[in-house]
């Protein structure tokens, strides 16, 4: 064995860059971090080959004295937390003081700062091994510049891990997206090789905001999203979640943060998931931009060194809170006067129609205030939540819940304000209008309001038969059915300890479990759908779901799967002749079910060609 030394501090400092500083797009992340947590409402960044070469970033925040900046760049040293106890609570992006200290090892780093009280602004370095920082006077407005040349230069190894100058911008671009839907006050600009890539306004008013969320996820999402503002106790939910219509086949439009901050985390996904679970297509992911507030003591974010991470201290009740907001938002799509704006189904949306998108998005909210007194679906509870704290009762258990997003609406039509208006200037249009045609045994025609409506005849009524299905088979018939072989699993003593706690979950969903040892369950009935072979497997997806998440939804999610393909099977065909009067009926009904914009694979049920895009085609000036 070799004598034991300390590390020289560069040493110690490139070793904690191992952790923190990967490529260009981390140096970013952490100088933009230092920047907000300074109050600067504007940075400017200024990027050279991939940021490799060179990266500034230069803001007008508070500045750091004088007699700050030789500690600004060592190691653990940070002006945001003195004690343990402001650990507990951190409200600031950064705390770990390694930031600085840990570039600087790996670059050739100036930091230049002119605090707010200061006439002189200073520049510091630091060299050597023992990172000894030395101070030049410098000319600068108040606030702070840090430059980053040569990244890696002095560690090889790190340095062939980057990749060409595009992927490494890219990464980067990727970096200042998500910060700047995070923090819409601050302005942003990129410039990439002496080129302005982004110009970033700040944007305070809603419709700022709303535009400068579809400038960065595409006018099309904007578009196609839904607002989301959900409130209960010390836990508060904003953002858009995109229509299921707008799914994509890459999980990569997925904003989510956590008191402003950036974070990956599975009991979120999760929630997600399952909130869209049953309007999606398999393998298809849902897109959102969602911002969770909560008290900075209610979240640990001190648990992984890039701070991507969290840990809740209750991540049961935030998975409930998130999956009951978020599936109440997406249920509460559904065809209604306002129609083509919550329906428009475009993929390729053009670019340059941000400001019709915004209109849209104005009508889609309207529209949703105004649907349905009815009280018992999710449209308009939707609305109702907002700027007010949900009741217990309302945030039972998710099965309650359940039951209830699934009751029909049967007195929505007889009772839907919105319909009453429309019937004012209009009298006796419904949002989708009346049938006038059938085409290729395909397509039903209508005329509303707004012009021409075409819905997929079998998307529809199998979007409809479904929920059908659902509301039948959660009121009623949830019914055990005894096995006449009790069938007995093998399973951990934890799992086995959380059967035991949960039998009485269990027994709502048509199960009934005993312990039959430390490690043996005893499955005596399964719910009448499900064939004995599945409910092994189910019940062990269940167990671990609850162990990992306090709470699972499988159970109901297999029950709708199955349900979902009796109702294919039991819904119209394509090819089969509708009468006008069937075709009204099946309008009507698509007006009446939650989430009656997508069929259950999550693609459209209908859509709008409006009057002037008809004009159009002729040439007609309206
Ligand atoms: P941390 O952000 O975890 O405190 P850093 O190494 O990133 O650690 O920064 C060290 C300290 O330098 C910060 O605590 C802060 O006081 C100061 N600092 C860094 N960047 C800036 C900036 N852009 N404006 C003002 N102060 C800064
Ligand atoms: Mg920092």
């Amino acid at each position: 064995m070799s004598r034991i030394q300390l590390l020289n501090p560069r040493l110690a400092n490139q070793i904690a860059a191992g952790e923190v500083v990967e490529r260009p797009a981390s140096v970013i992340k952490e100088l933009l971090e230092n920047s907000i947590d300074a109050g600067a409402d504007r940075i400017h960044i200024d990027v050279e080959q991939g940021g490799i070469k060179l990266i500034r970033v230069r803001d007008n925040g508070s500045g750091i004295s004088h007699d700050d900046l030789t500690l600004a760049l060592s190691r653990h040293a940070t002006s945001k937390i003195y004690t343990l106890d402001d650990l507990e609570g951190v409200a600031t992006l950064g705390f770990r003081g390694e930031a600085l200290a840990s570039i600087a090892s790996v670059s050739r780093l100036t930091l230049t700062s002119a605090a707010a009280d200061e006439e002189q602004a200073w520049m510091a370095q630091s060299e050597g091994r023992d990172m000894a920082v030395e101070l030049t006077p410098a000319a600068h407005p108040q606030g702070t510049t840090v430059e980053v040349r040569d990244l890696f230069f002095n560690t090889p190894a790190r340095r062939k891990f980057l990749r060409t100058e595009k992927t490494e911008f890219g990464r980067i671009e990727e970096v200042v997206r998500k910060l700047a839907l995070s923090h819409f006050e601050i302005g942003i600009t990129l410039r990439h090789n002496q080129r302005v890539v982004h110009n970033i306004q700040p944007a305070t008013t809603q419709a700022e905001q709303e535009r400068r969320v579809a400038g960065v996820c595409g006018p099309a999402f904007m578009s196609q999203a839904l607002p989301v503002v959900s409130e209960r106790g010390d836990f508060r939910l904003s953002g858009w979640v995109g229509l299921p219509t707008f799914s994509r086949s890459q999980a990569d439009l997925q904003h989510f943060y956590v008191n402003g901050r950036s974070i990956r985390d599975k009991v979120i996904a999760h929630a997600v998931r399952q909130a869209y679970q049953d309007v999606l297509m398999h393998g298809r992911h849902p897109a959102f931009v969602l911002f969770l507030d909560l008290d900075p003591d209610a979240v640990d974010v001190n648990v992984h060194p890039t701070k991507h991470e969290v840990r809740f201290r209750d991540s049961r009740a935030v998975h409930d809170f998130l999956f009951q907001s978020i599936h109440r938002a997406v249920a509460a799509a559904r065809p209604d006067n306002s129609a083509p704006s919550a329906q428009s189904f475009d993929p390729g949306l053009p670019a340059g129609t941000q400001g019709a998108a915004a209109d849209r998005f104005q009508q889609a909210e309207i529209s949703l205030a105004t649907t349905g007194p009815s009280g018992n679906s999710a449209g308009p509870g939707w609305r109702r939540e907002q700027g007010r704290a949900l009741t217990p009762a309302e945030l039972g258990d998710q099965r309650s819940l359940y039951g209830e997003l699934h009751k029909p609406a049967a007195d929505a039509e007889q009772a839907t304000p919105s319909l009453a208006q429309l019937a004012r200037d209009e009298p006796n249009v419904p949002p989708l209008g009346f049938a006038i045609a059938q085409l290729k045994g395909i397509y039903i025609l209508a005329e509303n309001r707004h012009g021409l409506v075409v819905v997929d005849m079998h998307a529809a009524h199998e979007r409809i038969t479904y929920e059908r299905l659902k509301v039948l088979f959660h009121d009623r018939n949830l019914v055990a059915q005894p096995l006449l072989v009790p069938a007995s699993i093998a399973v951990s003593q934890s799992e086995a300890d959380c059967a035991e706690q949960h039998g009485e979950l269990f027994s709502q969903l048509g199960f009934s479990i005993d312990r039959a040892g430390p490690e043996s369950l005893l499955v005596r009935s399964v719910p009448a759908l499900l064939k004995v072979s599945e409910a092994e497997p189910l019940v062990r997806d269940v167990l671990s779901d609850l162990q990992e998440y306090g709470s699972s939804r499988r159970i109901e999610a297999h029950i709708d799967e199955i349900l979902a393909t009796m109702a294919c099977h039991g819904s119209v065909r394509a090819n089969r002749r509708l009468s006008i009067d069937e075709m009204n009926v099946l309008l009507r009904d698509m007006e009446r079910t939650e989430r009656g914009g997508q069929c259950n694979h999550g693609r459209p049920t209908w859509t709008q060609v409006e009057l002037p895009e008809i004009d159009r085609l002729f040439l007609r000036g309206r």
